[in-house]
């Protein structure tokens, strides 16, 4: 079968043949329907090196997947071939409380999970080939009703991770708050809508592109604000009394976009860290209002996939998705760089 690898650090991606996976006892294999291109790829391919994360190439690209049981291994029970499904994409060990809870990306025994950290596409063999091997069967969530595999699979990284970071701030997301969005990319675009499906706040919407703010507003975006230096201010001038927004989530991450975000916060407030572009923000007693949380956060949990599809499922959240197929791959991350994307880019072998 034909698959998408990267073949080492600073590396571009490379379409090659390689062999059919099968399915080994407790394995399941997935014929890829759908497997999206995230921006953290191009973060592998350009900005990693040896010693960043706990896993080095080759290995096949795509940890955003969904598509239909093709192969199940000895022991799986309750799958059936041809049965659409979701790829959860964190791997971890599956025995520690954290795994036990379905929280993987925080696996405590990473030395005892398929690879430490990651998943496939993320250190293992990913979605972006004909199939793909899932080392445990349970991290297969069967589709629900009225969702297909190039719907479903940006929901599983682009949809679940602004989820994650959205659901742990929802107590902050009462009638009367604000919410700011910064990046409307592929995670943002579709946080836009989470926010707006599962919260009562005013949502404001921040990105550099004008077709970014455009697909906010599509979104449900309430504000959209192109970002520049006196974004911090806009916002504040947003929200009742000027006093700030209840709730940053920054899906960029960097230097100037933490600095924006904290400029923005109200007291008590959250800011959230999604975006890998390695800014750092400096943290003092002066420097952040008042009993400010910061948070990185990443990927998300295995119930919050379950409810983030149920989100999909009911037409409450739908990424904007551009399909490409498997041998146009390397033109989507092209795209992806040059921000010429809207929503998101999957890629449809
Ligand atoms: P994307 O390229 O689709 O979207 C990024 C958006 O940010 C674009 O719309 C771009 O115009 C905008 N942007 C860039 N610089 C900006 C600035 N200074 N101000 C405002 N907007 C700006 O990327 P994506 O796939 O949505 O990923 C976003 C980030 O999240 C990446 O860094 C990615 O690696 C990271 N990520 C993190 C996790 C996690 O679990 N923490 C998961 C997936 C992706
Ligand atoms: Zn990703
Ligand atoms: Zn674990």
């Amino acid at each position: 079968m034909r698959a998408l690898r990267l073949p080492g650090w600073k590396s571009e991606p490379e379409l090659v043949e390689v062999a059919e996976p099968t399915a080994g006892p407790g394995q399941v294999v997935v014929r890829i329907g759908g497997a999206g291109a995230c921006h953290s790829d191009l973060h592998l391919m350009h900005d990693f090196e040896a010693g960043a994360v706990p896993w080095n190439p080759p290995f096949t690209l795509g940890h955003e997947n969904a598509g239909w049981v093709h192969d199940l291994g000895a022991g799986v029970t309750g799958l059936e071939v041809g049965q659409p499904v979701a790829v959860y994409g964190a791997w971890g060990c599956g025995t520690c409380d954290r795994c036990r809870v379905g929280v993987d990306p925080y696996c405590e025994n990473p030395a005892a999970a398929p690879v430490p950290g990651g998943g496939g596409g993320l250190g293992l063999d990913g979605g972006m080939a004909e199939y793909e091997l899932v080392p445990d069967a349970r991290h297969i969530v069967p589709l629900p009703e009225g969702l297909d595999p190039v719907q479903a699979a940006p929901l599983t990284d682009a949809g679940l991770t602004p989820y994650h970071a959205i659901r742990r701030s929802w107590h902050k997301l009462a009638p009367g708050s604000t919410a700011v969005v910064i990046g409307v990319g592929g995670l943002g675009h579709v946080g836009v809508q989470i926010l707006k499906a599962t919260t009562a706040a005013r949502v404001i919407a921040v990105d550099t592109r004008p077709e970014a703010l455009k697909l906010a507003e599509e979104c449900g975006a309430d504000l959209t604000l192109r970002s520049g230096e006196g974004t911090a201010q806009e916002i504040r001038a947003a929200t009742p009394g000027g006093r700030g927004a209840d709730v940053v989530l920054d899906f960029v991450g960097a230097d100037a976009t933490l600095r924006l975000g904290a400029a923005a916060a109200r007291t008590l407030g959250d800011l959230t860290i999604v975006g890998i572009a390695g800014g750092t923000l400096p943290v003092s007693f002066f420097s952040v209002p008042y009993e400010v949380s910061i948070q990185t956060t990443y990927w998300g949990s295995r119930p919050e996939l379950i409810e983030v599809l149920d989100l999909g499922a009911r037409g409450l959240v739908r990424p904007k998705t551009t399909t490409f197929p498997l041998d146009r791959a390397v033109d989507a991350y092209r795209r992806l760089q040059d921000g010429s994307v809207e929503g998101r880019a999957v890629i449809v072998p």
